[in-house]
């Protein structure tokens, strides 16, 4: 699967640098007061962070760590992300130095993110340290957790200066939880929450991310929470990562679930949004809480963004969505003087553009906040928007029809023969096979309503585990398959409500000398033939249709995908 390089994961969860282990730049940050003192509250923001578009960052998010103790199936793959070594992260004194630095330039507000920032070991010292900062100019200090390992720290980070707690949280129901974070947790993170609320944080926030057919149902839900908590839960519109799986039927766009609220709640007031701020904010008329909408991906905030990022291992990022990066660890570690620093700085913001690139391309969402190249195409339906030049990634290597023949039969007799392998090589090979069951709408509201408790178990987990055993199980039921041993099995099944359908999608993995399109086609087939066992009772008007190889990597042919003809 081609989970995105390290550095894109980075890119999307926040960055920030460091800096007092040089040095010259701490000397240097006690010698010179124009740019590390700050002597007004609140102070103006330099020209260094302010971009040619007159827009001045005094907002800072600070990756602390790309590790995380969960695996949300929207963010990270199974396995997780490769790691920076240890020594080549920002170390507790360099981060700092940073937020000092950037405090100095007018930054006012900083966020403590990841990965998960409660990784961090010395997680209270850097909120202590950056909480001192309140005292020269940086008027909020927040952080943004899964909440699994964060109740007992609570009392230390609140008194340390910790404002304002996003906690994420994309469902009430602790078995989804575990389906959809891919760990145990649910309780840990309600008690983080209900904590949070009782030792007076001022701001908490949940951050619930929302994919249709896999937690959208939980909507009306999160907005009952509000009722009698002084919290605000934040719908985040579901974003495309590479290797994350997103297709526009998963999104739901702010205002279909505005609506949907609003024919259950009734009319809701709207709040006023600050000028930067990132969140529509809406409130259910008498509830002491508010819900908001992040709307990323139909509603871009690039013409208001006063955001710069700060990677874990030094980088400053100025767009989540762009790639240039600088690292300031190494520049820090380097012994650069301050105002060098301070003027790569300047000319990283001074090269913000205007809005991302992946605004002008992605089409059906016109301003949606996305480079199309992170979509996997074969994830967009057949009848969406191409966006130009998408096409071009996908290109297809099939030979000449000249050349094809079946190397399952001999060519002379046509009877069925086994391919050698023997003197293949062993490479690494990944194939993605599709599919989808579709049903009478009836049947489906009750397979949606009933998923994750019908009498049979959850539908859809008990269809993945049984396609991971299909395509173990495939040389044993294709007759001239090889048998192979394979490295990583992922099969993903999803609702989509607007066909009344469950699509899946299935990767194989393996190092060997034969490919697994075949492995990957059994699991999708089975994983199809279990939805229809276990919905049968209901009706059996049900079509299993579009099952095909969509993407393959290795071996000598190379990669493969799926092109329509
Ligand atoms: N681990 C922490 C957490 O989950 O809160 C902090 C890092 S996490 C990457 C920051 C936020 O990004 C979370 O609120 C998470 O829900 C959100 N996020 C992650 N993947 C997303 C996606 N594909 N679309 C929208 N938001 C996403
Ligand atoms: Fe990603 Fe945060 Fe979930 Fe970890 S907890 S996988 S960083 S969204």
């Amino acid at each position: 699967m081609n989970w995105a390089s390290h550095r894109h994961w980075l890119l999307r969860r926040s960055i920030v640098g460091s800096f007092s282990s040089c040095p010259k730049v701490h000397r240097a940050a006690v010698q010179s007061p124009s740019l590390f003192a700050v002597n007004s509250k609140k102070p103006a923001v330099s020209d260094f962070l302010t971009d040619t578009y007159r827009r001045q960052h005094n907002y800072l998010r600070i990756s602390l760590t790309e590790k995380c103790n969960l695996r949300c199936t929207y963010c990270m793959p199974e396995e997780g992300v490769p790691l920076t070594a240890h020594d080549k992260l920002l170390t507790t004194e360099e981060i700092l130095s940073l937020a000092k630095l950037f405090v100095a330039q007018g930054v006012t507000k900083i966020r403590l993110t990841g990965g998960e920032p409660t990784i961090r070991p010395d997680i209270i010292d850097l909120v202590q340290g950056i909480g001192e900062l309140k005292k020269s100019g940086l008027q909020s200090l927040g952080m943004t957790s899964n909440g699994l390992a964060l109740k007992r720290k609570l009392p230390a980070l609140r008194d340390a200066g910790l404002d304002s707690l996003n906690l994420s949280l994309d469902t009430l129901d602790p078995h989804m939880f575990e389906i959809m974070t891919r760990r145990k947790g649910f309780h840990a993170v309600m008690n983080t929450i209900n904590e949070a609320i009782d030792i007076g944080i001022p701001h908490v926030k949940i951050n619930t991310v929302v994919i249709r057919g896999m937690n959208d149902d939980q909507v009306l839900k999160f907005v009952g929470f509000t009722q009698n908590r002084p919290i605000n839960v934040r719908f985040i519109e579901y974003m495309p990562f590479d290797g994350n799986r997103w297709n526009k039927e998963k999104l739901v766009p702010y205002q279909e679930l505005l609506d949907r609220i609003q024919s259950t709640f009734g009319h809701l007031d709207k709040l006023q949004d600050d000028a930067n701020d990132t969140t529509k904010a809406w409130r259910v008329p008498g509830y002491q809480g508010k819900i908001g909408f992040i709307t990323s991906m139909t509603q871009h905030f690039c013409g208001t963004c006063n955001r710069l990022r700060i990677t874990a291992d030094g980088n400053i990022k100025v767009c989540l969505f762009g790639d240039a990066e600088v690292s300031l660890r190494d520049l820090l570690r380097q012994g650069c003087s301050e105002e060098e620093l301070l003027r790569i700085i300047g000319a990283a913001v001074k090269k913000k553009r205007k809005q991302h690139a992946g605004m002008r391309v992605l089409g059906p969402f016109g301003r949606a906040g996305v480079d199309h190249k992170k979509v996997p195409l074969h994830m967009l339906p057949s009848t969406s928007y191409t966006p130009a030049g998408v096409h071009a990634r996908f290109y297809s290597t099939t030979r000449n029809t000249d050349d094809v023949r079946l190397t399952h039969t001999d060519p002379d007799t046509g009877e069925a023969r086994m391919v050698s392998v023997t003197d293949k090589q062993v490479t690494k090979r990944q194939a993605t096979a599709v599919g989808r069951i579709v049903m009478p709408k009836k049947a489906y509201q009750l397979l949606k309503e009933n998923h994750h408790h019908t009498a049979k178990g959850n539908v859809l987990v008990v269809a993945q585990i049984a396609g991971i055993q299909a395509a173990k199980a495939t040389s044993q039921l294709i007759p001239l398959c090889h048998p192979l041993l394979l490295g990583k099995i992922d099969v993903q099944l999803q609702l989509n409500d607007k066909e009344c359908s469950v699509e899946c999608e299935s990767m194989v993995e393996c190092s060997g000398k034969t490919g697994v399109e075949m492995e990957a086609l059994t699991a999708t087939s089975v994983a199809l033939l279990t939805v229809y066992d276990m919905c049968k009772a209901a009706t059996k008007h049900m079509t299993i249709e579009g099952i095909r190889v969509v993407e393959k990597t290795g071996g000598k042919s190379g990669p493969w995908q799926w092109k329509d003809q």
